[in-house]
């Protein structure tokens, strides 16, 4: 099997579009959760919490974007007062 990418790759669920969420920086304002339902309040440490998501550093946390979910969760990215929220396009490019 050749290594590259396939005219096909796009559908499969393996690339999709990504979410890079930096915990750390994220200061709680929560503009992303009005934005984009993935998001929700964590009051209590005052930060956002990115469901599903698996933690890839210590505090930055990633997951795939479910298909019909870009828009929002490019707004919720575009939102964000601290740049805490990155969107990667399915070839690893970041677009927000
Ligand atoms: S908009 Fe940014 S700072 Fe505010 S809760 Fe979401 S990630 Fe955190």
């Amino acid at each position: 099997m050749p290594k590259g990418r396939h005219a096909f790759d796009a559908l499969r669920p393996s690339h999709r579009m990504k979410v890079r969420f930096d915990r750390e920086t994220c200061i709680g304002m929560f503009q992303c959760v009005a934005e984009w339902d993935t998001f929700e309040k964590d009051e209590g440490e005052g930060k956002a919490d990115l469901a599903d998501s698996e933690e890839v550093e210590p505090g930055v946390f990633e997951r795939e974007i479910p298909d019909g979910d870009e828009l929002d969760a490019k707004f919720a990215a575009r939102v964000c007062p601290v740049d805490a929220i990155e969107i990667y396009d399915d070839d690893g490019e970041q677009i927000v």
